[in-house]
């Protein structure tokens, strides 16, 4: 049974403390970074929906902090939350440089922007 100050990854299957600081509510996991589809505001658990949600981008704050953005695969819904103060910085960095590392056009197009 989870206990509810505590939150189990469906995804990796790792366990985390409920509130880590930073954070009043944990929504994902520190590890992996993957959320459940459960609140319709945050720390509600009242959304019957229960998907997974995919860690998909990272979302800088007009102040600086880092977000994630989580998309459900079950229904779909984009939904950005705060990075809490014990998520994995590997996990974090890797999701942020996806974007960087697999460029939609061929590297070699960005030397021309500040040629001659
Ligand atoms: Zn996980
Ligand atoms: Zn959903």
């Amino acid at each position: 049974m989870e206990h509810d100050n505590e939150f189990l990854c469906r995804h990796c299957s790792q366990r985390a403390a409920g509130a880590p600081h930073g954070t009043r509510h944990r929504n994902h996991c520190p590890a992996c970074l993957w959320s459940l589809h459960v609140d319709r505001r945050p720390g509600d658990r009242r959304h019957d929906c229960h998907g997974a949600m995919e860690p998909i981008a990272v979302w800088v704050r007009r102040d600086g902090e880092w977000s994630l953005v989580h998309r459900c695969q079950q229904c779909g819904e984009l939904r950005a939350n705060r990075v809490a103060g014990d998520d994995s910085a590997v996990a974090l960095i890797s999701l942020a440089v996806r974007a960087i590392a697999t460029p939609p056009f061929p590297l070699e197009h960005l030397s021309r922007l500040d040629g001659p």
